[in-house]
């Protein structure tokens, strides 16, 4: 039998991360969110997001950040995590990656990706709609799978 985590990963398409914890909440335009707290595993946390080397810890944000993952069955899904600054010794101080999205980026990489495909294979507004974001918000998606 699968645990809640697994299939909160496999709904949010995360992998090589630690759930902390999870919420079902409305927003104020009245449409369910799943927001879910997490962080990156052991093994992929504290890494340059150019390079991927393992860093030290430069500091911690007071906050979690948000990105927004692809719907799930209408659920819109959020992800939160706090995020750090780590030193590379060869790009200085930069916000570590996260191993669910692009450097960047508050979309994970698979919205990051379905936005780019709907933007090539389908009516710009009819993409907007289905993502649920602005068409320069689709762009910047763009712009962001073209460098990867
Ligand atoms: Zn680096």
């Amino acid at each position: 039998m699968v645990t809640a985590d697994t299939l909160l990963k496999k709904i949010a398409s995360v992998n090589n991360s630690v759930i902390n914890s999870y919420d079902l909440t409305q927003n104020k335009f009245g449409e369910e969110v799943l927001s879910i707290n997490l962080r990156p595993d052991k093994n992929h946390s504290n890494r340059c997001p150019y390079c991927g080397a393992k860093c030290p810890i430069y500091d911690r944000s007071a906050y979690p950040r948000k990105w927004r993952a692809l719907d799930a069955g209408g659920i819109i899904v959020e992800l939160y995590s706090k995020t750090v600054r780590v030193c590379c010794p060869k790009h200085g101080v930069v916000t570590a990656a996260v191993p669910w999205a692009f450097h960047d980026s508050g979309f994970t990489k698979d919205f990051d990706l379905m936005s780019t495909y709907f933007a090539l294979n389908i009516n710009r507004s009819i993409a907007s709609q289905i993502m649920r974001c602005g068409w320069h918000t689709i762009m910047r998606c763009i712009s962001r799978v073209k460098k990867y």
